[in-house]
């Protein structure tokens, strides 16, 4: 679509491009390698499929007949690690609560049940009661304050203090939240715990106080038990020990938010945990381009994953149909995009500066589990390891105005992740997009859904290449048909600026520590804000700053047209905070309740209109 992309290129950067075929050429290589990853043989390359395994060999192929080294000094490219599936419990399973001669044998499922975060194995030993579990530097909080948990057993409340305030003081989700189980086990076991029980707060447990299914929580990275209790057994401890009910004690520390914790003097958890894991050998494919000159030891990495869903395994958003998930976006396109990095690159001879690891991860989908066995376990010294550029659903591009209503042609998305890990990066990026002309969004975070972030978290600054998210995203219908070609080239042109500039510099190329990256700006679904409430809109004006969310779209007996919101309104307004564009938007949304009326303002032909939506979920 965009030839003239390259010749920009190769003017205002001086890349050696390796190839000089022509563009509609190159776009065929590559439409070769997306139509056969996400082809109906690979069967959408999910961990329990042999698909994956046809597509670890073609990748493989792919890198030797790039004329790309083999990572591995016995000739392979292949890195094999095991995925752990999620837990399931076995038998036995048990639980009982002693103090002196009485003992309270807990019935599984009724009383309590063993998580799939638990290791396995008998433990006997005391029991604290730790509130919500949360150690926080903003806001200031920590349950674990005048507790000494060390050797002992943890008795945690979900989520955070004020969790259903209009604003709660903690996050619910992401990154940086406290409130998922994984951060608390980590919290717990920082503190010195050998074994959870965690007990639902007040607004998760509602009336029949449900136990988490034991496959909710993945991995088993805590050798100690990880029990969901229920709140009538928790609850007689605490009003033997407190002459207070968990309800109280909630409420307390909801009120000023002062910790409110306690050891459960005499009492001891006696517990036996079973979980059985199902497991799935895999393999990272990995492929080297050594440099040559003073920077030769050091590395880059540039991966991209290739595994996907399969016919529906966790994670997918079509849990009812055992379909092929082709994973044409996810992430056919980034492992593509690899392919055609990893040919450039083999092309080159005597190449001077740093190694280039090309890198095909698999066990993304299901936790990263192929960058973090691939830092674990590197082919090259992570210490020497300068810059990583990660690639993942690359093949959607589409055009968006710059500034709502500019009437300026629109330009080409895509999202850039990581400027802020390294210093100079943001400016490279700005610089590199002048030939480019992309519609950018920037994020300086490092971490986020994708496998950079197990390299951000060793401390590699990263760059992260994404092209937005769409209706199809985890679904059957994510299909090679659906990726722009043309896109796809255009974002690894603009990789390989980076794979440039961090394989050849001799400046420091130093980790610079960064909040979030986990916020995507193209996702204006509920999933983005957690859950609900909606207003059944689809904004059209992803790109502007400023003026106001335009409404491309609106859903039929939804809250907005209920309360005649039409195409082309601009909303500026929800429940009286300014609405500016998407982000603001989404956070002005987060806000309300499902089921509350609330006052939306419209510029409707440059009247400003106001009218009552109801939320939905
Ligand atoms: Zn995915």
């Amino acid at each position: 679509m965009r030839p003239w992309v390259f010749c920009l290129l190769v003017a205002a950067f001086a890349v050696p491009l390796a190839t000089a075929a022509e563009p509609d050429v190159k776009l065929e290589r590559i439409k070769k390698d997306i139509d056969f990853l996400a082809g109906e043989e690979c069967q959408g390359r999910g961990l329990k499929t042999d698909g994956i395994r046809k597509a670890g060999d073609y990748i493989a192929t792919a890198f030797k007949d790039s004329g790309l080294k083999p990572a591995f000094k016995d000739g392979s490219y292949f890195q094999k690690f095991t995925v752990y599936g999620r837990g399931k419990l076995g038998t036995p399973n048990s639980l009982s609560l002693v103090r002196g001669d009485t003992a309270k044998e807990l019935t599984i499922k009724d009383d309590f049940t063993a998580t799939g975060a638990s290791g396995a194995g008998k433990k006997s030993t005391g029991l604290v009661f730790v509130g919500y579990g949360i150690t926080s530097q903003d806001p200031k909080y920590d349950d674990y304050t005048g507790t000494d948990v060390k050797g002992k057993t943890v008795v945690i409340l979900r989520r955070t203090p004020q969790a259903d305030d209009k604003k709660p003081p903690f996050e619910q989700t992401g990154d940086e939240s406290p409130a998922p189980l994984t951060s608390k086990i980590q919290n717990a076991v920082a503190h010195g715990a050998v074994g959870i029980l965690f007990v639902s707060d007040r607004g998760t447990a509602g009336k029949s106080d449900p136990l988490m299914e034991a496959d909710r929580t993945a991995g088993s990275f805590f050798d100690g038990p990880v029990f969901h209790v229920k709140r009538a057994v928790i609850d007689e401890l605490v009003k033997a020990e407190k002459e207070k009910s968990l309800a109280e004690i909630e409420e307390a520390i909801d009120k000023d938010m002062k910790p409110f914790s306690f050891e459960l003097k005499g009492w001891k958890a006696s517990s036996e945990v079973t979980i059985v894991r199902d497991l799935y050998p895999t393999r990272n494919v990995i492929a080297v381009s050594e440099g040559a000159g003073p920077l030769a030891d050091e590395t880059i990495v540039i991966g991209a994953h290739y595994d996907h869903l399969g016919f529906g395994e966790p994670g997918t958003l079509a849990p009812k149909e055992a379909k092929i998930h082709y994973g044409a976006d996810d992430n056919g396109s980034g492992t593509t995009g690899l392919l055609e990095l990893a040919r450039r690159y083999g092309k080159m001879k005597d190449r001077r500066g740093r190694r280039i690891v090309f890198v095909a991860f698999s066990g993304e989908e299901q936790g990263l589990f192929g960058s973090i066995h691939y830092c674990k376990e590197p082919p090259f010294p992570l210490e020497k390891t300068k810059f990583m550029i990660n690639m993942d659903m690359i093949g959607r591009m589409v055009e968006v105005e710059e500034k709502m209503g500019d009437g300026k042609p629109k330009k080409d998305r895509i999202v850039v992740y990581g400027t802020g890990t390294t210093a100079g990066l943001d400016k490279l990026v700005d610089d590199a997009n002048k030939a480019f002309d992309f519609k950018m969004f920037k994020i300086p975070g490092g971490s986020g859904p994708s496998d950079h972030a197990s390299f951000y978290a060793k401390k590699i600054p990263v760059l992260f290449l994404f092209t937005g998210t769409h209706k199809d995203y985890h679904k059957p219908t994510d299909t090679p048909d659906k990726i722009n070609l043309a896109g796809l080239m255009k974002v690894v042109d603009f990789a390989q600026v980076f794979a440039e500039h961090y394989s050849k510099t001799t400046d420091a190329v130093a980790y610079l520590k960064t909040k979030g990256g986990g916020a995507d700006p193209t996702d204006t679904s509920p999933r983005a804000s957690g859950k609900g409430p909606r207003m059944g809109i689809a904004p059209g004006n992803y790109g502007e700053v400023d003026g106001g969310v335009l409404v491309a779209a609106v859903s039929e007996g939804g809250p907005a047209e209920k309360a005649g919101i039409l195409e082309n309104d601009v909303i500026v307004s929800i429940a009286g905070l300014p609405v500016k564009n998407i982000e603001t938007y989404m956070a002005a949304m987060s806000g309300q309740k499902v089921g509350a009326a609330v006052d939306v303002v419209v510029l409707r032909k440059d009247k400003k209109v106001t009218v009552k939506v109801t939320p939905t979920n």
